[in-house]
């Protein structure tokens, strides 16, 4: 039995270790030098309880929200052995009702409350939203630009200790065998195994596997149709920038009350405060760098190179401080400011500006499967973990049923 994981994202490197801490050996593929260092390192990692798809028409997105977070610790700490508490937790999430928002407060309201009952039927250990009074609405945020606010205990996680966490699993485990910068170029179905072919440095390599777990994200659906694999629905592949604040001494500063805030319902943003130093921001109007309806990406390609950077800070903090004028003194840290940017698939064909988009919602995520090639849509960092462990806990089936088959054989020649 020969396993290949393609593309070492937080999905594809935990679906690697939930492997290999069965005692199978996997290959894992992945084009740039360094594992997680792609979507799963560039984003804002809130670990999403739903409150967001307020606008979900079958109000479905928060209970896989909540599904995801209920098992994002517990899968991490089966892959690394490390404990939720030592990954660093941002403030919890305000929600900001803007004038302009595609939901009226008591619509948000309405949902919210859905949400809350979800979480208590999931048994989750978090309190649910507030509503903010005048006063600590005026504390935070700017009340001229805002109807409503809401306090809720969501929070993120920092993207880039856990990818670190986690990278380092992966490459203490003997049972995983790492190719990094190995770009899969190519697979094909053949007597029902699966080749998968790739280019590094040293040419083109071609290696035979009995199972693959696509996790390749904007490239899974590319792979997938090589093997027949065909999902015959609208999607839409967007680039997203990012903008990371580092300031070791933000206790000392205005910003050392920020919270962490998302602004809805709408192509809007969110502000978080990490707690370790580290702040993000996200102006959607500004960081959405691009979008594609096909995964041609060479129009990508120059997306965030062709960014002006210095045009793009000053771009956010202005739009964001709107909201929370306290983000004005990061104007005096744009040398602390890095931008990076990733990828995000999601199914429809219309932006978020769209109160009808399909973005709108994120409950069709998970494993889509032909024979023995496994495809991943991890839909988002939340759910990756138990997403992961999903396509492992198949693949291991899939590897039972056929050593269980292959003994029949023996038993009914014998
Ligand atoms: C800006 C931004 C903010 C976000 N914020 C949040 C958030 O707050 N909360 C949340 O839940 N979700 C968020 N998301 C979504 C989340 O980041 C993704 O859903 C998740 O990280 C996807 O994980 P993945 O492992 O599937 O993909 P990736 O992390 O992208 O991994 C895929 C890997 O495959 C590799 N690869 C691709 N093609 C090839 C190839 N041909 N050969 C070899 N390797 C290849 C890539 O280099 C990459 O390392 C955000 C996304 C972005 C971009």
């Amino acid at each position: 039995m020969t396993i290949a994981i393609l593309g070492g994202g937080l999905a594809g490197s935990l679906c690697a270790l939930a492997l290999a801490k069965k005692g199978l050996q996997v290959t894992l593929y992945e084009q740039a030098p360094v594992l997680l260092g792609a979507a799963s390192l560039h984003n804002e990692g809130k670990l999403h309880l739903g409150y967001v798809y307020a606008a979900d028409p079958f109000k479905q997105t928060y209970k896989t929200m909540i599904e995801g977070y209920a098992r994002f610790f517990s899968v991490l700490a089966s892959c690394t052995g490390l404990d939720q508490a030592v990954f660093i937790r941002s403030k919890p999430f305000y929600y900001a009702v803007l004038s302009d928002s595609q939901l009226s407060p008591d619509s948000i309201r309405q949902h919210f409350i859905c949400v809350d009952e979800e979480m208590a039927r999931a048994g989750l250990a978090l309190s649910g939203f507030t509503d903010c009074s005048s006063k600590e609405l005026a504390k935070h945020f700017n009340p001229e630009n805002i109807q409503a606010a809401f306090k809720t205990s969501e929070f993120s996680v920092d993207p880039q200790h856990l990818a670190s966490a986690v990278y380092a699993s992966v490459m203490q485990d003997k049972n995983i065998r790492v190719l990094v910068q190995h770009e899969v170029i190519q697979a094909m179905a053949k007597g029902g195994d699966y080749m998968v072919i790739s280019q590094s440095c040293s040419g083109q390599q071609t290696e035979r596997y009995t199972h693959v777990v696509n996790c390749l994200w904007q490239n899974r659906m590319r792979f997938d149709r090589m093997v027949g694999l065909n999902e015959h629905r609208p999607y839409l592949l967007r680039y997203k920038a990012t903008l990371r604040f580092y300031i070791p001494t933000i206790q000392k500063t205005p910003l050392k009350d920020l919270v962490s805030a998302t602004y809805i319902t709408g192509p809007f943003g969110d502000v978080v405060n990490y707690q370790n130093g580290y702040l993000y921001l996200s102006w959607y109007p500004f960081s959405k760098l691009h979008e594609s309806t096909s995964d041609e990406l060479g129009a990508f390609d120059n997306a965030l190179l062709n960014l002006d950077k210095k045009a793009f800070i000053i771009q956010s903090i202005d739009a964001l401080s709107q909201y929370q004028p306290a983000l004005l003194a990061l104007h005096g840290y744009q040398d602390r400011a890095v931008v990076a940017g990733g990828y995000i698939f999601a199914w429809g064909y219309t932006d978020i500006d769209d109160p009808n988009s399909e973005l709108h919602q994120r409950h069709d995520i998970g494993l889509h499967q032909k024979e023995r090639w496994l495809s991943l849509d991890t839909g988002k960092f939340t759910t990756a973990p138990s997403l992961a462990m999903q396509a492992a806990d198949r693949v291991s089936m899939l590897l039972f049923e056929q050593a269980d088959s292959a003994k029949g054989l023996v038993c009914s020649r014998n």
